[in-house]
């Protein structure tokens, strides 16, 4: 019987997107003369464009702020996205154990993806535009018995899914708030992922 899939989220579980993204604000904020609090966007990293976008633009002005976001967003991925630290081992961790990687991410499809190739991620497979209870949604389709996430909207959604949910503190949340949320382990980094993987791959 095959092993079965393992989620990951994308920004700030398997890459730390967050200059990229509080740059792109910074350069809409420029571009329209709204004023942005970046620090109202980092609390707040993981969630779809369009909703952190109706914190600062109303409804009618949110297509064109989220066409200039794109614009300063795919400039700036490319340098200044990073990996971080045991994310590659994870995907090959699962990958080993004849399982597939799935990155479940809020983030649009063509963000999503050139920001994997930006850092040679290759995961099994992409499933973008997905946040909160819509990452459980695809969670059950897949069959995904684990998630891994920087938010406590994630483990919200792994429980949900009755997936094992697996929190990483390398966002904006700590340890505590994200087993609050309903992690079963938390972990400083992805470097201690393939320990916990071997321990409860099923
Ligand atoms: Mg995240």
């Amino acid at each position: 019987m095959p092993t079965a899939p393992v989620g990951f989220d994308l920004d700030m579980t398997l890459i730390d997107s967050q200059d990229a993204i509080l740059g792109s604000f910074a350069g809409l904020a420029a571009d329209t003369g709204v004023a942005i609090d970046p620090a109202g966007v980092r609390s707040r990293l993981g969630i779809k464009l369009q909703d952190e976008l109706a914190h600062w633009f109303p409804p009618g002005e949110i297509d064109e702020a989220i066409r200039i976001y794109r614009v300063h967003y795919l400039t700036l991925l490319a340098p200044l996205t990073r990996v971080l630290p045991g994310a590659a081992q994870a995907l090959t961790a699962v990958r080993a154990a004849g399982a597939r990687a799935v990155v479940i991410t809020a983030k649009a499809e063509r963000a999503a993806r050139l920001s994997l190739e930006s850092v040679g991620l290759v995961p099994d497979e992409l499933v973008p535009d997905a946040h909160g209870p819509e990452k459980a949604v695809v969670l059950k389709e897949i069959g995904a018995t684990v998630y891994v996430g920087d938010t406590p909207a994630d483990m919200a959604a792994a429980v949900a899914a009755r997936a094992r949910a697996v929190g990483v503190a390398t966002g904006s949340f700590s340890a505590a708030e994200l087993r609050a949320a309903g992690a079963a382990d938390v972990l400083s980094s992805l470097t201690e992922f393939p320990l916990l993987y071997r321990e409860i791959a099923i």
